[in-house]
């Protein structure tokens, strides 16, 4: 910091709350970006979480994980590898398709007794999901 005369100028004390807005901002954007734990960057999630609005799967509307574990809303990378961060493979489904899911593969998945008894299925999934289908998954 450099002092005038051992006072802090006008200048140099609206540089100096330039800086620590700067900061807090900087330390915002971080606390954002942390806010779910796969990496997924905040403006990606925001988007996501824009379109997702209902379980990706099985349509059900999310509930909070207090009102229901089983029906909160959780982070499914649809082809199964986190490395994929893309709109295209992130996507909110809810605890229990995300539970049932697990690793298989969407197609494979799609023919458990879990998907066919909650009539989850090729063309009741979600456009985000019906795209992946389309491309082979
Ligand atoms: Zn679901």
């Amino acid at each position: 910091m450099i002092l005038v005369g051992g006072k802090i100028g006008d200048i140099q004390q609206s540089v100096i709350s330039h800086l620590q807005l700067n900061t807090r901002l900087c330390v915002m954007n971080l606390v954002e970006a942390m806010a779910n734990n796969w990496n997924i960057p905040a403006d990606l999630e925001r988007e996501v979480r824009k379109r997702d609005r209902a379980c990706v799967y099985c349509g059900n509307e999310f509930l909070s994980h207090k009102e229901s574990a089983k029906a909160s809303a959780s982070w499914e990378h649809i082809i199964n590898d986190a490395s994929i961060i893309t709109r295209e493979n992130i996507c909110l489904c809810c605890r229990g398709c995300n539970a049932s899911k697990g690793q298989k593969k969407l197609s494979d998945w799609l023919l458990t007794n879990y998907c066919k008894e909650r009539g989850i299925a090729a063309d009741t999934v979600a456009p985000i999901i019906k795209q992946a289908i389309e491309n082979g998954q």
